[in-house]
């Protein structure tokens, strides 16, 4: 199969978050619709209030009682500045409470055997900025440690028989996407996480999976790309009727509306990830897997996991310390903080006999698909193809990684990557389209057009073209 793409890195720094990060504007849970509205109406009073100053100002000139009316005036003014202070200036800088602080005290004589790495925020010096084991006394926590979430969820369960972890024969999957609690750097950024947002809920509408969105940051030291970890532990412990946290980045689309994940390949395993065990385990490379796009089970293997993938995670001198130790020991990987990616392949490395026994690195099919190698062949797969099969043929997820469609700083040239995300939204949205009888009129085309008359009997239509009937043999 194709190659992996890399991750942003460097100045980029990743983090589509540079602007917008942790509720600089205030109110980050309220939806872009919410806050536009609640904007529109502050600047509506604040109008109504400069108005009602006019005229009082140009009535105390008439009648020179000005005493009484700067009175008045100086109450509006106090009134109208917390108003205008909540206005977004597109400027405001984020604060943020202070990371704790890391010792590194590193080891680095063995490049060959990852180095067990504990992370403890209580040291201020960095004095041998060459050895790779990080200690501390306070190791980061996502909360809680929980140690019998099997036997609870099962409880649980049993006593709610109204919400089965099982529906009609299949496991309960919670798609969960999202991007950062502000607007993106630019308006076209914003349109593009429309558009992949309603591609997945098309996804999920015609699979019967449910779907979140989150724009949260649960936990402010686990800003960007790491929000994703608190975000699921939250989503499982909150939903013990979901079987499968399916997270998806939001720069991934799917490009095969037909195909269904093989879950029943799945059942002796709690993480499904896209990736190649040659690239991990002999090559140590830094895409050896994906973490845009993976399926997390329900279980207490999971919250192990998550508890021992997050103590790179916290921003600030962790992150960046730990961003050194995963340089130094991952193949290809650039200079940069500690992302979720390199963090997790360091620690299925480092910790390979407690955890890959119940991973599956799934290569069979573009559970994630680097979008370079699969945009520029549409036309050719639409000619020789058809969906339902998932791998290079007809991609099932196409991951624009390194785009950064909603900040600042990509890896690849900003033109390119919107086109070939208009092209890959067109593409799938094609395929939802063909139920109802329409297409678009081409790839880069936002304009759609009738491929079908209409009909007094549109139910020939339903067998024939929705795609939750498609043949079986069209299915993986
Ligand atoms: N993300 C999020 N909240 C944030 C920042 C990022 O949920 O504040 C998510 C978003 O879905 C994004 C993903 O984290 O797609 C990972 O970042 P990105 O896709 O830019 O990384 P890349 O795939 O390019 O390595
Ligand atoms: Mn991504």
């Amino acid at each position: 199969m194709g190659q992996d793409g890399s991750r942003s890195s460097g100045s980029g720094g990743g983090l589509p978050t540079t602007a917008v990060s942790t509720g600089g504007r205030g109110r980050a849970l309220l939806c872009g619709w919410l806050q536009n509205t609640l904007i529109n109406i502050k600047i509506m009073i604040l109008c109504g209030f400069v108005t009602i100053l006019v005229l009082l100002g140009t009535v105390s000139f008439g009648n020179f009682e000005s005493s009484n009316d700067d009175a008045v005036n100086q109450n509006l003014i106090r009134e109208i500045n917390p108003i205008l202070a909540e206005i977004p200036s597109g400027s405001d800088p984020t604060s943020l409470v202070e990371p704790p602080k890391v010792e590194i005290k590193p080891n680095l004589t063995n490049l060959d055997e990852p180095p067990e790495v504990e992370i403890s925020p209580n040291v201020t010096k960095l004095d041998e900025p060459h050895e790779v084991e990080i200690s501390s006394n306070v190791a980061y926590t996502l909360g809680p440690r929980i140690t019998n979430w099997d036997s609870q969820r099962k409880v649980w369960l049993t006593q709610n028989p109204e919400f089965p972890s099982i529906l009609n024969g299949k496991a309960r999957i919670l798609l969960l996407t999202g991007s950062p609690p502000g607007p993106c750097d630019k308006p076209i950024g914003d349109y593009y996480l429309l558009k992949s947002v309603k591609n997945k809920i098309d996804y999920c509408r015609l699979h019967g999976i449910e779907i979140v969105y989150n724009m949260a940051h649960l936990d402010e030291e686990l800003s960007g790309y790491w929000t994703k970890l608190p975000m699921i532990r939250r989503l499982m412990l909150s939903h013990p009727e979901v079987e499968w946290i399916w997270w998806m980045d939001s720069d991934a689309l799917f490009t095969d509306i037909l195909f269904e994940i093989p879950l029943s390949r799945y059942e002796k395993h709690n993480l499904v990830i896209h990736g190649y065990p040659d690239l991990l385990f002999n090559q140590k490379s830094w895409v050896a897997l994906n973490t845009g796009i993976f399926l997390l089970r329900n279980c207490q293997w999971s919250l192990d996991l998550l508890d021992a993938w997050a103590p790179m995670g916290p921003k600030g001198p962790i992150r960046d310390e730990a961003g050194k130790i995963l340089t130094a020991y991952l193949k290809g990987r650039p200079a940069f903080e500690a992302d979720d990616q390199s963090a997790l392949i360091y620690l299925l490395l480092s910790q390979k006999d407690k955890w890959m026994e119940k991973v599956f690195v799934e290569n069979q099919y573009y559970l994630h698909g680097f979008w370079e190698g699969l945009v520029d062949r549409y036309e050719e797969m639409i000619e020789k193809y058809h969906p339902g099969l998932g791998d290079e043929r007809w991609p099932f997820v196409t991951h624009f990684v390194g785009c950064k469609p909603c900040g600042s700083y990509a890896d690849y040239a900003v033109e390119k990557c919107f086109k070939s995300m208009e092209r890959a939204f067109n593409f799938a949205d094609d395929q939802v389209l063909k139920l109802y009888g329409f297409s678009h009129r081409g790839l880069l085309s936002p304009k759609v057009k009738r491929i079908r008359k209409e009909t007094v009997s549109p139910l020939e239509f339903v067998d024939k073209f929705d795609i939750r009937r498609m043949h079986p043999e069209t299915k993986p």
